[in-house]
């Protein structure tokens, strides 16, 4: 089923780097007149903006061209792209700069360019091997910056005075390092030392990290500080090192990041295709989720890495640390966050000693502060398009436009995967990924991250928006901080961060499918559908709600919630359903416990979340009854109908409900909640058991599922009758269910949209809530 918009787009690309002066923009000119694109080329304050419209297919050739053809001298620093609505560009022109306003974009952190890699493996070259060389077009901005405007004295680097030869280059315009602000050599600048789990310093320089090299090819467990924090690194071929980590991190099943020594390495063992090298490669350098190959050379990589996932999360270096490191070992690396589960990553060496204790056998450390913390971003490509889904290390704090001024407003986002945002203007500024605000180091980081926007940007938020949900960490803040706060529905800012990324204005029909989000109905949802029309937004339909028995503990065990539905469509007769793999996971005891907490709605939160759906669905399937972490159900399903081809589909009844008599109830955390119809998932259910019964292979009981997910949506949109279709929420982290439900919209008259720079998870909250405010709906 293709995803390809057959529709005119418009593709913005906005370019950071030295690219001016250089024949950027005729370049983009022959470029576009090449491919009979119309548009636009313009300078910024950071580098150029670019705008042409086309069908997609020539827009991605472009996309990939200007990245990769530009003229010789031009150095990007960062690209970004987002596919909007064609406005209808009669020819191309490069357009004067407006001039005037210059925006103070903190620029985040930069993957090492490479000239400076040049140097870095040059004997002769007074830079050679040393892990902290950076110019004025490649290093660490974001990770070092503590106030603006940004000049060294207000970097992590103002404890390093640079030697002459440094402040030479410093002060040449002609020089690549021209106030390049965290310049040094081994001179001047940072070094390495190698410290035992006591913080007793073993080696220092290159020693050290010739030490650390030698320890990870042992086996060992190696804490690396790298730019935005710490990582925990073992060599990925080895089962026990990888399993030996998993135990010391409780993390028994989670994937774990890949760092691998070249792009041709990552080819051997993934398929790799254009957008998703231009990805690896790009200056963003973020963690890219590829396919694995089932050859030879892929099995190198043990499975322990990533246990029965058939995709891995790959990066390549992006500092001169990590180059050296992978070019030396020459073997891929597993690379995950330096930190125990909940916990921020680690960025300062005395506290890693301290919060990693019994993690790592020796540390790799350096004495270049780190300011804040900034994990490694996670994009995929699904839909044609870049998706990303963990929003740090090389996006942010870039932010989103809104079409116009808005006053300051913060959003402090959800629980999980929480992150942040701040408008200033007509940008929201969108912080790193801050994580699960589980633990007191956790909000620690979330308050650090909101003191530092405030800091930076020098702007006192107005209004805070925060979550509905009376007990998030965030929503607590929120009310603490003393200014206005307005709460907006979970769901409806996920639909808003969807639209304010696309520049897309009401009226739309939102889809909001996750796993969790505070109702306004004393229930729990996850599976909702919003009219957003202009100035108000409503809640038009959702799914049959059905009990989580034991409430978190059903979402750690699939079979509970399963076991849930069952009795919720068959009544008593679910409890005869030995040959359902559901039933069969309880022993006798457990069944009589957990029959009587349905039966009396014990501790029994009801829920329309289609994530919860995932988790029954998997297990009725047979595929899994526990999980290891959130989301493991539902992506092991989407795993299972890899190969299965089938437009069939378990069906759904559409209930209408008669709207109500007299007015419409009056909008609470800026959402009318007025469903007037309800997916009843009673057949769905019936027809996957009838399969389950019989003995249907998964993957053709998972296709039939997700594509009965599809047919509900798109029966949903053809009766709201909104051409756009705004697709957000957790959920659409899902490739194919995302791909598909893209296809079918658009069979059916639809426009649909989602999301390509934020993410459809909870880390798009934060943006979606500002977003409410801004347009005055919460
Ligand atoms: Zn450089
Ligand atoms: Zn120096
Ligand atoms: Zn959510």
């Amino acid at each position: 089923m293709t995803t390809a918009d057959p529709a005119p787009q418009r593709l913005r690309v906005q370019i950071r780097g030295a690219v001016q002066g250089v024949g950027f923009r005729p370049f983009v000119y022959r470029l576009a007149s090449d491919l009979a694109l119309r548009g636009w080329v313009i300078n910024s304050s950071s580098g150029v903006v670019i705008e042409v419209e086309g069908t997609s297919a020539v827009l991605d050739r472009f996309l990939l061209r200007v990245a990769r053809d530009c003229p010789p001298r031009a150095i990007v620093q960062g690209l970004e792209s987002a596919y909007l609505d064609a406005v209808g560009f009669t020819g191309f022109e490069i357009r004067e700069s407006a001039g005037g306003e210059k925006t103070a974009l903190v620029l985040p952190d930069i993957a090492t360019c490479s000239d400076c890699l040049a140097e870095l493996f040059d004997p002769a070259n007074r830079r050679s091997r040393y892990p902290f060389t950076n110019c004025t077009n490649c290093g660490p901005r974001f990770s070092i910056i503590e106030a603006l405007p940004y000049d060294r004295p207000n970097t992590t680097m103002a404890g390093f005075p640079m030697c002459e030869a440094c402040l030479r280059e410093y002060g040449d315009p002609l020089d690549r390092r021209f106030h390049a602000q965290p310049n040094a050599c081994p001179a001047c600048g940072p070094r390495l030392e190698l410290w035992d789990a006591e913080g007793q310093c073993l080696a220092e320089r290159d020693d050290a990290l010739r030490a650390a090299e030698a320890r990870i090819s042992d086996g060992a467990i190696v804490a690396v500080k790298g730019l935005g924090g710490f990582h925990l690194v073992v060599d990925a071929r080895s089962d026990a090192a990888v399993r030996r980590l998993r135990e010391v991190k409780t993390r028994e099943e989670k994937p774990f990041a890949l760092m691998s020594p070249s792009l041709a390495s990552v080819v051997e063992t993934c398929e790799v295709g254009d957008r998703e090298a231009r990805l690896l490669t790009s200056p963003e350098a973020p963690i890219v989720l590829l396919r694995r190959r089932s050859s030879a050379s892929a099995a190198a990589i043990v499975d322990s890495v990533a246990p029965g996932n058939p995709y891995l999360g790959v990066m390549l270096p992006y500092t001169p640390l990590h180059h050296l490191l992978l070019r030396d070992l020459g073997f891929p690396i597993v690379a995950t966050s330096g930190n125990r589960s909940d916990e921020p990553i680690c960025t300062d060496e005395r506290e890693a000693v301290e919060r990693l204790r019994g993690l790592a056998d020796v540390f790799l450390v350096h004495n270049r502060p780190i300011a804040r913390h900034v994990d490694d971003s996670i994009v995929r490509v699904a839909a044609g398009r870049d998706l990303v889904l963990r929003r740090a290390r090389g996006y942010a704090p870039l932010p989103v436009s809104l079409r116009s001024a808005a006053p300051p407003i913060l959003g402090v986002g959800a629980h999980l995967k929480n992150c942040v945002a701040m408008s200033v203007g007509a940008n929201v500024f969108v912080s790193q990924h801050v994580g699960d605000l589980e633990t007191v180091e956790a909000f620690g980081a979330f308050e650090s991250v909101i003191n530092a926007f405030e800091r930076m940007y020098e702007a006192a938020p107005s209004v805070v928006a925060c979550d509905a949900h009376p007990d998030y960490l965030s929503t607590a803040y929120a009310r603490r901080r003393g200014s206005p706060t307005r709460t907006v529905q979970h769901h409806l800012a996920h639909v808003l961060s969807a639209m304010a990324e696309n520049e897309v204005e009401p009226p739309a029909l939102g889809v909001s499918w996750d796993g969790t989000g505070f109702g306004l109905d004393g229930t729990i949802w996850g599976g909702e559908f919003i009219a957003v029309v202009s100035g108000s937004a409503s809640r038009v339909a959702t799914f049959r709600a059905f009990p989580l028995p034991g409430g978190d503990r059903s979402v750690r065990e699939p079979r509970r919630t399963a076991m849930a539905l069952l009795c919720e469509v068959f009544g008593d007769e679910a409890w005869k359903m030995e040959e359902v793999a559901t039933l069969a996971a309880f022993s006798e005891p457990e069944r009589r416990i957990l029959r009587t907490m349905i039966e009396r709605r014990v501790n029994s939160p009801r829920t329309s979340s289609v994530g919860r759906l995932f988790d029954a669905a998997a297990s009725i399937a047979g595929l899994r009854q526990h999980v290891r972490f959130e989301g493991q159900a539902a992506m092991e399903l989407e795993f299972a109908l890899e190969g299965t081809k089938t437009d069939e589909f378990y069906p759904v009844a559409i209930v209408e409900a008669r709207p109500s008599a007299g007015e419409a109830p009056p909008a609470v955390a800026g959402l009318i909640d007025a469903p007037v119809r309800t997916i009843d998932v009673a057949p769905l259910v019936r027809a996957l058991v009838a399969d389950a019964r019989a003995g249907l292979p998964v993957g053709t009981m998972s296709a039939r599922f997700h594509n009965g997910l599809v047919e509900a949506a798109v029966e949903i949109a053809r009766r709201t009758a909104l051409e756009r279709v705004v697709l957000s929420g957790g959920c659409f982290q899902n490739r194919y269910l995302l791909e598909r439900t893209i296809a079918r919209l658009r069979a059916g008259g639809f426009r649909p949209v989602w999301h390509q720079r934020i993410p459809p998870n909870d880390g798009g909250i934060a943006l979606g809530q500002v977003a409410a405010v801004a347009w005055k709906l919460a």
